[in-house]
């Protein structure tokens, strides 16, 4: 008996459940190991209120958090995961967003410099850019803007602040940072 049929061709339904199957490892199992995005970032870079701040120009409430440093140190994954997108214009400039684990994506703006593309795999730590001041940062000091985003909406964490019910789809990543002090 052949346990392993050699010759077997792969069809289409063989590769999406097997991409299936990556997906579900990797971005549903797969807790969520992280890391401090900017490459020696202090808890001071950072305000502790920044997440949700109100009023916030166009965008109404500020879905992220701010953290402050010299042009051009590294932007490192703070989670492995792919390059989903970059580009560069509008409020954000520069920016990047990897899919990273329990299908988040992690939103990185205002870069100097961007080093890494669609479809790259990144482990922790590499670097996908350099803090800068683009986009509506210009003029501004130099700043990364971080956000976490998820594709699954939380809805238990909507609340009665201004635009309350998007809080179903932007953590507070300031949650994160701060666990990686001690
Ligand atoms: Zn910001």
């Amino acid at each position: 008996m052949k346990l392993f049929r050699k010759n077997k061709k792969r069809t289409w339904l063989d590769k999406t459940i097997n991409t299936l199957l990556i997906i579900v490892i990797f971005f549903i199992v797969l807790p969520q190991s992280f890391e401090l995005p900017v490459r020696g970032m202090k808890k001071s870079d950072y305000n502790q209120n920044s997440y949700w701040h109100y009023p916030w120009g166009t965008s109404g409430t500020h879905k992220g958090v701010d953290i402050f440093g010299k042009e051009g140190t590294d932007i490192i994954a703070p989670v492995r995961g792919f390059t989903f997108k970059t580009g560069s214009g509008g409020k954000a400039g520069n920016y990047v967003i990897i899919l990273g684990p329990k299908l988040r994506f992690h939103y990185f703006a205002h870069l100097k410099s961007i080093h890494t593309k669609v479809g790259d795999w990144n482990s922790i730590g590499d670097k996908i850019g350099t803090l800068g001041a683009t986009g509506n940062a210009a003029g501004k000091p130099p700043h990364l803007h971080y956000a976490i985003v998820t594709w699954i909406p939380y809805f238990w964490r909507i609340d009665q602040e201004p635009q309350g019910y998007r809080k179903m789809f932007f953590l507070n990543p300031i949650d994160y940072l701060n666990e990686c002090y001690p």
